[in-house]
């Protein structure tokens, strides 16, 4: 990767901060730079998605490499996802974020979600229209239509080859467009960041700060440690390396705080940066994108604590077992959009009855948040497609 691109996103970082403390709310003149970027990414993800996905099915060979792949996907996705809680208990614990926060409660600020049982979530993952799953940009009923596209192209075998065909011409396209829009990626990072630096003043930020500290630390400790590990050692990708060449879309991720967003970006990433295979990095990420949210499961380890503390309860063992859990299923039941990790908090603390208003407390600097967790989800299914292509490759070489 050139170095005058890390140069121009540092740059544009630098001076939406410079922007947004001169200008304060008035930065908000330069936002509409940030949505031309945000929906200019946003426009390519369903066919991304679908095309490249197909083409990883048809291009995998057969059925068994696919299960062992997302076997290997899913579990590698579980225990990453369960250490980044275990990190955000502890940094709870730790940090005592929720001692002596002086905020009063805004109860209006708690979002109402309908949250469904584990059965019709996973049952909703099979789509009933696929157009229609198409249409309203639902990922994971997009991944499965895919999925089941490519299994049986590979079926007919000889006439559906005009199809694979088709779909492999639609993922290179997708590809190239990708990379015309991620030469915007500094204006997009300026757009986004200078309105909000403006927005938040320090009235809003000082009482939650050892919030917004004990999250930054426990993502660093996270992102350093667990991912600096894997792909070190099972990604064989020299750390540095690889947290250069995914700057990008970590950068991305920061100023969007959308994991689906930034696919198209962490995808050209992988593959051009870490040099991860298409097959995987088209198979891997995607699901990532949608299920696999290390920083929201950490940020939803920490809130819990933090919410504990601010209304003087303390949690047993078993519920911080139970928050473990839940943390889990919720990280992986957020959508990969901005804010919805806040929302998914309300099914962590109904499981282990604390109050919803807690939500409250944080709603006012989610956003700055969920900044951070959405850079960490994205970095972790970078990691993930290090790993599991590192896997495939040597399994390769063996046969
Ligand atoms: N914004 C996060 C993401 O897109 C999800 C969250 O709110 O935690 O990855």
């Amino acid at each position: 990767m050139k170095k005058s691109f890390i140069y121009q996103i540092v740059g544009a970082f630098i001076l939406a901060v410079a922007v947004g403390l001169i200008f304060g709310d008035s930065a908000s003149h330069v936002a509409p730079l940030g949505d031309l970027f945000l929906r200019l990414i946003m426009f390519i993800i369903v066919p991304l998605v679908l095309s490249t996905i197909i083409v990883g099915v048809t291009s995998a060979g057969d059925v068994k490499k696919l299960g062992r792949l997302g076997g290997k996907t899913i579990s590698y996705y579980l225990v990453t996802s369960f250490i980044a809680i275990s990190i955000g208990l502890i940094a709870g614990y730790v940090f005592q974020p929720g001692s002596g926060v002086d905020v009063t409660l805004n109860e209006e600020a708690v979002p109402s979600a309908e949250t469904q049982g584990v059965v019709e979530t996973l049952l909703n993952i099979i789509p009933t229209n696929p157009i229609e799953a198409l249409t309203t940009g639902s990922m994971l009923q997009i991944i499965f239509f895919a999925l089941f596209l490519g299994i049986g192209i590979k079926l007919v075998g000889e006439k559906a080859n005009p199809v694979q065909r088709f779909f492999e011409g639609l993922a290179e396209i997708m590809y190239k467009i990708t990379g015309i829009i991620m030469k915007l990626v500094p204006i997009g990072i300026f757009g986004l960041l200078a309105p909000i630096v403006g927005e938040y003043g320090a009235a809003v930020l000082l009482p939650l700060i050892k919030l917004i500290l004990a999250l930054l630390v426990a993502c660093i400790v996270h992102v350093a440690i667990v991912y600096g590990t894997a792909v070190k050692t099972l990604g064989k990708i020299n750390p540095i390396q690889f947290f250069k060449g995914i700057f990008p879309a970590a950068t991305v991720a920061f100023s969007t705080c959308s994991s689906s967003g930034t696919l198209p970006v962490t995808m050209k990433n992988t593959q051009e940066n870490l040099g991860v295979s298409k097959e995987t990095s088209s198979f891997v990420l995607p699901l990532g994108a949608t299920i696999n949210m290390d920083g929201t499961a950490l940020y939803q380890g920490i809130a819990v604590v933090f919410i504990a503390q601010y209304f003087g309860e303390s949690l047993s063992f078993a519920q911080i077992l139970t928050v473990a859990l839940i943390a889990t299923l919720a990280s992986i039941g957020a959508a990969g959009v901005p804010g919805a990790g806040m929302v998914m908090l309300i099914m962590v603390l109904t499981a282990v009855i604390l109050p919803l208003e807690g939500i409250a407390l944080i709603a006012g600097v989610d956003r700055i948040l969920d900044m951070m967790r959405t850079s960490v989800n994205v970095m972790g299914d970078a990691t993930a497609s290090a790993v599991v292509d590192a896997s495939e490759k040597k399994r390769q070489s063996a046969a």
